[in-house]
């Protein structure tokens, strides 16, 4: 993370980002921080600060310092965090720490600022030192971590690279359209802790959405679940709706929800019970048969709301 953030800095090219990428600045509408600070005066800024942000960076961890930094009778500067745990002696010189604060660098710190370090992912926006992390926290170009469920996947990017991920690693069907028709099928549907995660990407409307089908024990019961993710900001997730109808047997059931954005963990969906729901014996009546095969027949439809 470091060296990105320490590139986007000094490149002076970052405008060229701008062209390469519109399409992602337009699907999140709400960037306006672009304008005020692209003046050539801030860039100057910039370049000259970089410096000064390395010595923000403490030596001993490599994290951004916040107040209180200390420091050693020798000047030898140091995070809150890493003064805890020296036990009082400068990692650097070995000189009893005491208790300096270095004010001054406090000082100069809180008069910087600094490009979001997800600048190569588009952001433009330029934050004082002490707001800088709490917007990369919230940044809406801050990767995204792995919508595929079921296995602690460490892979995180924008939605393009999440994609290919998706498709390449973990095998994904992936369909073009609004509409779908799905079957899922489960020789030993007793099975239910951990037994069936199944995803589907989903591209229309030149977006693209994730169908969870997953298997787990609600309320001591064994239930199947399906639910729709947005592979995006809840922001632009809530201008979309999605309906899911299951059914067999004389019987149907019907959802109709809001995509969640993939922001959300599917383990947030699922505690809200924010999907198509269907209990065990309710899918075994509905793959008909012996009920001794779970064969569920998932149809479904996405729709831009105006
Ligand atoms: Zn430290
Ligand atoms: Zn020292
Ligand atoms: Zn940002
Ligand atoms: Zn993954």
């Amino acid at each position: 993370m470091f060296p990105v953030s320490r590139i986007c800095m000094e490149d002076p090219k970052a405008e060229d980002s701008d062209e390469e990428e519109p399409s992602t600045l337009n699907e999140f509408g709400n960037v306006h921080l672009d304008k005020p600070f692209s003046a050539p005066g801030v860039k100057r800024g910039l370049s000259s600060s970089s410096s000064v942000h390395e010595l923000l960076e403490c030596p001993i961890c490599t994290n951004s310092m916040y107040p209180p930094i200390y420091q050693c009778p020798n000047g030898h500067t140091l995070c809150s965090n890493c003064k805890l745990r020296v036990h009082n002696q400068c990692p650097t010189c070995r000189h009893d720490l005491g208790n300096i604060r270095c004010l001054a660098l406090e000082k100069v710190a809180g008069s910087l600022e600094l490009p979001c370090k997800h600048q190569a992912m588009g952001c433009l926006g330029i934050f004082l030192y002490y707001e800088k992390l709490k917007h990369e926290q919230s940044c809406k170009f801050r990767p995204y971590n792995c919508p595929y469920a079921g296995s602690e996947c460490p892979i995180t990017g924008d939605t393009q690279m999440i994609i290919t991920h998706l498709r390449n690693d973990h095998k994904v069907d992936m369909h073009d359209g609004c509409t779908f028709n799905h079957r899922y099928v489960k020789a030993n549907p007793h099975e239910v802790e951990n037994a069936t995660w199944m995803l589907t990407v989903f591209n229309c409307f030149g977006q693209h959405f994730c169908l969870h089908f997953e298997a787990f024990v609600l309320e001591m019961a064994p239930v199947y679940m399906a639910f729709l993710r947005f592979m995006g900001e809840d922001d632009e997730a809530k201008k979309f709706c999605y309906s899911l109808e299951v059914g067999g047997n004389g019987r149907k059931l019907l959802w109709q929800g809001v995509p969640r954005s993939i922001r959300d963990g599917h383990k947030k969906v699922r505690n809200n019970h924010d999907g198509l729901i269907i209990h065990r014996n309710m899918a075994l009546s509905f793959s008909g048969g012996n009920h001794q095969e779970l064969k569920l027949r998932i149809t479904g439809r996405i729709w831009k709301e105006e």
